[in-house]
């Protein structure tokens, strides 16, 4: 469903000597969830903004059903991909309630108005992102996770088939860290939702991802099941650290950091 073929980045010159992200190729299936992980500045969220049509590659292509991203509409892209960016980023002060409905954008009427449904369809990604009681408030009112959970409502109400996360859990509580995976879980595995979930909770990722992908420098070390991925060899060959990582079962892992 989504190619990533042969991608050669770099950030505008005089910023970068070498390419920013080199030779990247991955093949992605409908309904696979995937965790992207690297240490800072391996690339991650610059391939997030590649594949989520953003910023444009200087070589190779990304091709979604067949079509490279580059002969489709924005709005056309953004009916099929959600991109949930890193909090990091600050915008203009517009309310949750706004935020969320820049989701429906793609499928707005000519008049760009929202219709009853959409309204539904907002009010309902509020209740399930427990934000409803603060819908009014300006995003730089909120904390950190609120504002992380407004931005996976709004690509919950864009209906996308595809969502790519940049480290969403990185300011949310351990109740909210699971229960935005679950949901995640959820729309994976009953809505056939392909997710992209680059994150530094080793843990949690491993045990709600099914294929990992492991990049440094730029490039893509390892891309396998995500048991193959999280390896104590790995770890220490990318992260530099030492870890004890147990399998308990088929679907549990479990990776101790040894300080
Ligand atoms: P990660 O998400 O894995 O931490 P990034 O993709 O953000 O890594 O960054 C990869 C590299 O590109 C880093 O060396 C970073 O400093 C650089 N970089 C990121 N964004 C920009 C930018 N807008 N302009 C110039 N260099 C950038
Ligand atoms: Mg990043």
């Amino acid at each position: 469903m989504l190619e990533i073929k042969n991608i050669y980045f770099t950030y505008p010159a005089g910023v970068q000597q070498d390419y920013t992200l080199a030779d990247i190729t991955i093949d992605i299936g409908k309904g696979e969830f995937i965790g992207i992980f690297g240490p800072n500045g391996s690339g991650k969220s610059t391939l997030l903004k590649i594949v989520s049509g953003l910023i444009k590659p200087q070589k190779g292509v990304v091709n979604l059903l067949g079509t490279g991203l580059n002969n489709l509409k924005k709005q056309e892209i953004a009916a099929r991909i959600a991109f949930v960016p890193q909090a990091s980023a600050t915008i203009f002060p517009y309310t949750l309630y706004e935020i969320i409905a820049m989701g429906r954008t793609p499928y707005l009427g000519i008049m760009g108005f929202e219709t009853r449904e959409d309204h539904e369809k907002i009010q309902n990604a509020l209740d399930m992102l427990e934000l409803s009681h603060i819908a009014s408030k300006g995003i730089n009112e909120v904390s950190g996770g609120e504002a992380q959970r407004a931005f996976i409502a709004r690509a919950l109400v864009q209906e996308p088939e595809i969502i790519l996360l940049d480290e969403p859990n990185s300011h949310l509580d351990i109740k909210h860290q699971i229960s935005i995976y679950q949901l995640l879980r959820k729309l994976n595995t009953e809505m056939d939702i392909t997710i992209l979930a680059v994150s530094h909770d080793l843990n949690l990722s491993a045990n709600f991802c099914r294929r990992g992908i492991l990049m440094d420098h730029g490039q893509i070390v390892h891309d396998d099941s995500i048991r193959n991925i999280l390896t104590e060899d790995n770890i220490k060959k990318v992260f530099e650290i030492d870890s004890e990582v147990t399998l308990r079962s088929d679907e549990n892992m479990s990776i101790v950091i040894k300080p």
